[in-house]
């Protein structure tokens, strides 16, 4: 099991978001965890990615008890996180962000190679190589902020609302790079999202997560028919 967390609590004073959820992902799996606003997805990704402690429970990465270990020692054990709405260094440009990313990575040849990885994968990265970020639509931003994470080859990647902000037509063109890259890349993914059709279609399971906790998990093909799913998050 590349991921298992357990029983993980998050809490903001006294307010509690996350109330002991449990899940697995598998590597080579592409899971997502949907859910409405203020369900408490991003708590949970950034739980895992120790970007706020949880008050009680387990993480485990790849066998490893990861919960009380720094963001930084995370990502160098593989984790990577976009962020919602796709955030980047707004001043810098294209090649220095994905740069800052690849940051302590000494060898010349691993570096060219990487940055040819990801401009392979998104061409119009290529183009923009040397405009600063802030001048690149919306969908652009957010081809950046998955190029970011995944220059530096994560065993895991966790992605954030990744259709927030984002018109419908670049909706299915994102989607569809995280399906590639999960079953053409082999990257494993951990996808939290409102948009549940688009995310059930392209994922192998799925949990369902409604007030801090999990009230449903299931294969996506499954979970598209249950009678739940269908009313609250489909719309059908
Ligand atoms: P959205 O889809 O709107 O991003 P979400 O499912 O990702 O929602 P979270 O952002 O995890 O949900 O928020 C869960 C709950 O925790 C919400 O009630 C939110 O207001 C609260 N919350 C999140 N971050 C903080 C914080 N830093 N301080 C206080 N409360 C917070």
């Amino acid at each position: 099991m590349l991921l298992e967390v357990k029983e993980l609590v998050i809490a903001y004073g006294n307010l509690e978001a996350v109330h002991g959820v449990s899940f697995k992902v598998e590597a080579g799996e592409l899971v997502s965890i949907i859910g409405a606003n203020g369900a408490g997805k991003s708590s949970i990704l950034n739980g895992i990615m120790g970007l706020v402690e949880p008050k009680a429970g387990a993480i485990f990465f790849d066998g490893k008890e990861i919960a009380t270990l720094p963001a930084h020692r995370r990502a160098r054990m593989g984790l990577r996180l976009v962020p919602e709405r796709g955030v980047v260094f707004p001043y810098l440009t294209v090649l220095e962000n994905l740069m800052v990313a690849l940051h302590g990575e000494r060898d010349r040849k691993t570096v060219n190679s990487r940055l040819d990885w990801v401009y392979g994968l998104f061409p119009i990265l290529r183009e923009r190589t040397n405009q600063e970020a802030r001048t690149l639509s919306g969908g652009e931003q957010q081809q950046l902020a998955i190029a970011r994470a995944l220059v530096s080859a994560p065993r895991l990647l966790l992605v954030d609302e990744v259709s927030m902000g984002l018109m419908p037509k670049l909706v299915g063109r994102v989607f569809n790079l995280l399906q590639s890259l999960n079953r053409e890349q082999g990257i494993t993914i951990l996808l939290v999202e409102q948009n549940a059709l688009a995310s059930l279609r392209i994922s192998h399971r799925a949990y369902v997560l409604e007030t801090g906790e999990m009230v449903l998990e299931g294969k996506a093909e499954d979970l598209m028919k249950e009678e739940r799913v269908r009313k609250a998050y489909l719309g059908i």
